[in-house]
């Protein structure tokens, strides 16, 4: 069983390379029960490990309470967008969006 301490709590990693229909995701992580599931079909090696650092941020923004607002935090934490964050740079996330789309992310 593979685990991963994230900021002092333990949460198990269960990866899962069925099928899985109706299943969109490639991931989540259950706060509750400190637990990450990835959905490995159809998805890249690529994919599959930006998904489970996608899940880990997750794990982060829990433990440090974050609180996004009204923003989705669904996009702040996209690992795909880091390349586009500079520190100390403030940006909005329409630019960080059409940053993205541009690189054809
Ligand atoms: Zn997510």
């Amino acid at each position: 069983m593979k685990k991963i301490n994230i900021l002092g709590i333990e949460y198990e990693i269960i990866n899962i390379y069925e099928h899985i229909d109706g299943m969109n995701n490639a991931g989540f992580i259950d706060h509750d029960k400190t637990r990450m599931t990835i959905y490995h079909d159809a998805l890249s090696k690529e994919h599959s490990k930006i998904t489970l650092l996608h899940e880990i941020i997750h794990g982060i923004v829990d433990q440090q309470e974050i609180d996004f607002g009204d923003n989705d935090e669904e996009l702040y934490i996209d690992p795909r967008l880091f390349p586009f964050i500079k520190i100390g740079e403030k940006v909005s996330l329409d630019e960080l969006r059409k940053s993205m789309i541009d690189a054809e992310l």
